[in-house]
């Protein structure tokens, strides 16, 4: 008898929600997680927006995942209590040459069977947000935001109502496969091993690195590790602005630098796109001069000196500069085995249905 029916390497949103579905479904569950707190690594480090899932290619992982993930989690964040506000969120064309961006945006919307997605033009956006400068956009009223810490405690609290456990303070180190399924090292100040049925991995930016710790996971199905920085600004002495979530069109490899008001009432921009790498989360002053351009392409009104450095994030991303962005890996190979590569954004708002495929995948 194997002491676990699963063992989670990661406590962020994603080993959590895995966590809490493989829990309610009787098996026996503990997550290994190597900080001192759970969601100390990206699921602390984001903008916590609920996306809609109009931005994802057809048949995607990504598509899929964001649209049932917003679907469960606006309805667990209710049954939770955990605050979040269904703002909306508007994709703005700031000059007619991005109109066809976002045309092909709300098709795709359509595609990926996204409700409440409607466009207007530049006068209705206005007058739904009168400091905004717009020719067009989407208006998204399923977007929203959300506390991704709350969130992340009422996993933990489900986890532990169905008899699971999250261990601290435990790096995993490795993997050998066993009769049953997998006995499991973890360090820390009481180094052990685990015997467990089935062995899932979700350690974000550590994923890759785990894989290789696990004897018979192929290595040359371990896609390489890009790190994805995002930067944030904060807007000071300022009144946040705009109501509802804007975002330009997308760019290259990242949804765009945009605007949010969090639950706070605090306005922020970002992030940013910059590779790097190492694992540096200082923001540096010096790149609020793209932010002020690309802000005020959206807010005229932004004046001189309200932005302010703020947090950075890291997107675990499987892509480089100027490579295509590709989708999430939920990498099932192995009997016994699913390890999550390259789970960035929409992660979050996709953690519940990941969750639920992780179960899926394994016969549970
Ligand atoms: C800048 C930025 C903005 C984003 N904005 C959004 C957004 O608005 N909406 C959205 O839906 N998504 C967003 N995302 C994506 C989202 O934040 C992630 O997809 C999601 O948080 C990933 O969760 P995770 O559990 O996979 O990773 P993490 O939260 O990083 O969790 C992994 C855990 O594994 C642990 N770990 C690593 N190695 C080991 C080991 N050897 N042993 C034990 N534990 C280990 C880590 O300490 C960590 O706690 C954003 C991401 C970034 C970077």
């Amino acid at each position: 008898m194997a002491d676990f029916d699963a063992v989670i390497v990661g406590a962020g949103a994603v080993g959590l929600a895995a966590g809490y579905a493989l829990a309610k479904r009787g098996q026996s569950v503990v997550l290994l997680e190597r900080e001192n707190s759970i969601g100390a690594g990206i699921s602390s480090r984001n903008s916590e927006v609920i996306h809609a899932g109009l931005h994802y290619p057809t048949g995607s992982l990504k598509a899929r995942l964001c649209v049932e993930g917003r679907r469960a989690l606006y309805a667990f964040l209710e049954a939770h209590s955990v605050a979040h506000d269904k703002c909306g969120k508007l994709i703005v064309a700031t000059e007619d040459s991005e109109i066809p961006a976002l045309e092909d945006l709300f098709r795709q919307g359509e595609i990926n069977c996204v409700e409440g997605v409607r466009r207007i033009d530049g006068a209705e956006a206005r007058a739904l947000e009168p400091q905004l400068r717009a020719v067009a956009a989407l208006d998204s009223v399923e977007s929203g935001v959300m506390d991704a810490h709350g969130y992340m405690l009422a996993l933990e609290g489900e986890i532990e109502a169905h008899g699971g456990a999250i261990v601290l303070n435990t790096p995993f180190l490795g993997a050998s496969p066993s009769n049953e399924g997998y006995d499991v090292r973890a360090g820390g100040e009481a180094p052990m091993t685990i015997s467990t049925r089935r062995l899932i991995i979700a350690a974000g930016l550590g994923a890759q690195a785990c894989a290789r710790g696990i004897e018979n996971f192929p290595a040359d199905r371990i896609p390489e590790l890009h790190l994805g920085k995002g930067n944030y600004f904060a807007l000071q002495g300022v009144k946040a602005p705009f109501a509802r979530l804007i975002y330009p069109p997308p760019i290259p490899g990242a949804l765009g630098t945009h605007y949010r008001r969090d639950l706070g009432g605090v306005a922020r921009f970002g992030p940013d796109l910059q590779f790097v790498d190492h694992e540096d989360y200082v923001v540096d002053p010096a790149r609020a001069a793209s932010f002020y351009e690309t802000v005020r392409r959206f807010w005229p009104g932004l004046p001189d000196g309200a932005l302010t450095p703020d947090y950075a994030g890291i997107r675990p991303k499987l892509h480089g500069p100027g490579e295509h962005q590709g989708d999430f890996v939920i990498d099932d190979s192995v009997e016994n085995l699913t390890c999550l590569f390259g789970i960035e954004s929409p992660g979050l708002t996709s953690s519940l249905a990941i969750g639920e495929e992780v179960a899926r995948r394994l016969g549970v």
